[in-house]
């Protein structure tokens, strides 16, 4: 049984800071993978479709990705959860789309919001193997989203 851990609300001052980024020494240790571990529960408890490691109260740069449809978006396209360490996007394309985006720390509002289509990210797995993909449509618009919390911004900022 994995920890489901309360999520940081708008307005905390957790949700606004600059996370750290994961050093090489927490890569593949027991820590990490029990933040991994609590961050998906409590994700999926839910109904996240993302999630990042300041919303449960720990800042440091490690997000969830796992579009799925769900409760909170039945549109939305299925993927196998990707856990993203010290994530970076490294290009974003000109062309953006909107689209309307929750948030687990925003329970009571949605909004439209504006990302690029296509984005280019690097980050490293929880054992430390570094990855570079292409995301387009909803799982990009969801890493976006979630690199956001790690630079200490919310969609609703983005409104
Ligand atoms: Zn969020």
């Amino acid at each position: 049984m994995s920890t489901i851990l309360p999520v940081a609300q708008r307005s905390e001052t957790i949700l606004t800071l600059t996370a750290v980024a994961v050093a090489k020494s927490e890569l593949n240790s027991e820590w990490l993978n029990q933040l991994v571990e609590a961050m998906y529960a409590t994700m999926m408890q839910c109904n996240g479709v993302g999630i990042a490691a300041p919303q449960i109260y720990v800042s440091k740069r490690v997000v969830i990705v796992a579009s799925r449809p769900n409760l909170r978006y039945p549109d939305a396209p299925e993927m196998e959860a990707i856990v993203m360490v010290n994530p970076e996007i490294l290009e974003r394309s000109k062309a953006t789309v909107l689209g309307e985006e929750g948030c687990l720390s925003v329970p009571d509002e949605r909004g439209q919001v504006a990302r690029a289509e296509i984005i280019k990210v690097r980050y490293l797995t929880l054992q430390g193997e570094q990855i570079e993909t292409v995301y387009n449509g909803f799982p990009a618009r969801i890493v976006q989203h979630e690199v956001d919390h790690l630079d200490g911004i919310l969609f609703i900022q983005r409104i």
